[in-house]
């Protein structure tokens, strides 16, 4: 055991139903383990469909309360502001255990704490600022009034790769709006999501408002969640193949759905580019995080006249980084999540060099500092029909295609049927124009590698998902619009 047990009364071993910290019914609980050491840090519920369904009749019950119900977007704004001051205050704390049961270097679980605590406080400032309509009439004696009014209970189904930030995002927002939520986060960690839980309890938001749900066993949760006629919205972040079964699943029952999906980021960099600028934005864009977040640059497409130059400079950075267990200040790559990432992430690569890819550097595990570490690695060469060229990595890869033309580059960056988000980098102002508009993405990185902030519109085109998180639109996935016709007056 890790010592992190010891380490935090933030780390929870029960799941959150009702304000209550439960165990699971049949007291079947899953190990968490952290992906640097193999070492299990502590076990959690392993809860079944009954105790899913007790959450959601809580999540029910809190949102019909007095104590909810009552409560006006101030009210609800100083909650959420209470939530994020205690979130700040605990940083050191949640960033141990982000670390711990993610593998994230500990300098990024700090920094995904500021960015997934920064969606707690635009919400608390959005919560008061939920406005109507009203709509001039053409009938004399009449008024249109429109007003926007929680859906009622979501679930949010996050991811591993921000364990934090993808359940601050979605619940921070619902709860801005008036909902209430049940939060299954990713198996591999759920001990963030749980703390944070523990920090909504601490602030005072009322008991039901949140559950915290946590099992091995997603699928049939799943489907009970998309098809409870008491959840009327899915949220959820994760791969494509699972959101568009939560997507089909949640079609019988016309829920509204927030999907976040994977993505195949182009990173594109023009003859006209700043160079060092564009290197700087690379390594943001595919290393953070060892490449895992669905907003990495996928695919790297340089023009001839600058493509020596940007090889040769990123291998120089790629091969100074720093691995190892990210509980040490200094390293800045970690380990894969888990087995299943790491054979995709070298599968991949092994696909591209049967291929005849160019593997310029890394391409192997790096066994001596755990099964699950793998060198970052630059391919260039990559054919078409390289899985790389055309799946998202998830991993410390990237691959490099060469261009020679601006049509050429933005037909190969469309071609995929993802679209969350895009980079490139030119100094010519009329080609960014013409770029940015031509994109198909939900995002557009314009001589920046690091472009989400709560203020903007987080969201993806084509397969990459519905709706959008963060920014005032955020809200409108939890509002259902209500017209009232006042006649005859
Ligand atoms: P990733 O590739 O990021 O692990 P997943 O889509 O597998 O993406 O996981 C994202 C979230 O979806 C996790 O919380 C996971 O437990 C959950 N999940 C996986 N399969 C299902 C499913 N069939 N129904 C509902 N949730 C699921």
């Amino acid at each position: 055991m890790s010592s992190i047990r010891n380490f935090s009364a933030l780390v929870q071993n029960k799941a959150l139903i009702n304000g209550s910290w439960v165990d699971s019914s049949t007291c079947a609980t899953f190990d968490v383990k952290n992906p640097a050491s193999g070492e299990v840090i502590t076990s959690v519920p392993d809860m079944t469909v009954e105790d899913a369904q007790k959450a959601i009749k809580a999540a029910k019950d809190a949102f019909e309360s007095k104590e909810w119900r009552s409560l006006t977007g101030k009210d609800r704004s100083n909650l959420l502001k209470k939530w994020h001051k205690l979130i700040e205050q605990h940083t050191e704390e949640i960033a141990e255990i982000m670390t711990a049961e993610s593998g994230k270097p500990i300098a990024e679980s700090k920094g995904e704490i500021i960015y997934g605590n920064s969606f707690v406080e635009w919400f608390a400032e959005e919560a008061r600022r939920i406005y109507g309509e009203v709509i001039p009439s053409a009938v004399n004696n009449r008024e249109i009034i429109v007003m926007k009014q929680p859906i009622g209970v979501a679930a949010l189904i996050t991811p591993w790769n921000f364990p934090l930030a993808m359940v601050t995002r979605k619940a921070a927002s619902a709860l801005a709006a008036g909902c209430t939520v049940v939060v299954k986060p990713s198996e591999d960690t759920p001990l963030t999501a749980l703390a944070v839980a523990k920090l909504a309890e601490d602030a005072g938001i009322p008991k039901g408002v949140i559950n915290v749900v946590t099992t091995a066993k997603a699928a049939p949760i799943g489907d009970l969640l998309c098809k409870s006629p008491d959840v009327r919205g899915i949220s959820f972040t994760g791969s494509t193949e699972v959101g568009k079964l939560l997507f089909r699943n949640s079609a019988d029952g016309i829920k509204r759905v927030g999907l976040e999906l994977g993505g195949n980021a182009p990173f594109i960099v023009f003859d006209s580019a700043n160079i060092e600028k564009a290197i700087d934005g690379a390594m943001a864009s595919k290393f953070r995080n060892c490449g895992q977040t669905c907003v990495s640059a996928n695919r790297f497409f340089v023009q001839e006249g600058v493509y020596d130059k940007f090889v040769s400079q990123l291998k120089q950075r790629v091969e100074s980084l720093k691995i190892g267990n990210g509980k040490s200040c200094d390293v800045q790559i970690g380990p894969l999540i888990n087995e299943m990432q790491f054979n995709k992430v070298s599968g991949f690569v092994e696909d591209a060099r049967s291929k005849n890819a160019n593997i310029v550097t890394g391409g192997k595990g790096l066994s001596s500092l755990g099964s699950l570490f793998y060198a970052p690695t630059i391919v260039t060469d990559v054919p078409p029909t390289a899985k790389i060229y055309t799946e998202e990595v998830f991993g410390p890869v990237a691959s490099i295609i060469k261009f020679k033309d601006e049509a050429e580059a933005v037909q190969k960056a469309n071609d995929t049927r993802r679209g969350l988000a895009g980079y490139f980098y030119s100094e010519n102002l009329q080609q960014v124009f013409r770029v940015a508009k031509r994109l198909e993405v939900g995002m557009v990185g314009v001589n920046e590698g690091i472009i989400s902030a709560a203020e903007a519109p987080f969201g993806g085109v084509k397969e990459s998902g519905v709706g959008r998180e963060g920014s005032h639109h955020g809200i409108d996935e939890y509002v259902d619009i209500k017209y009232i016709c006042m006649g005859n007056l």
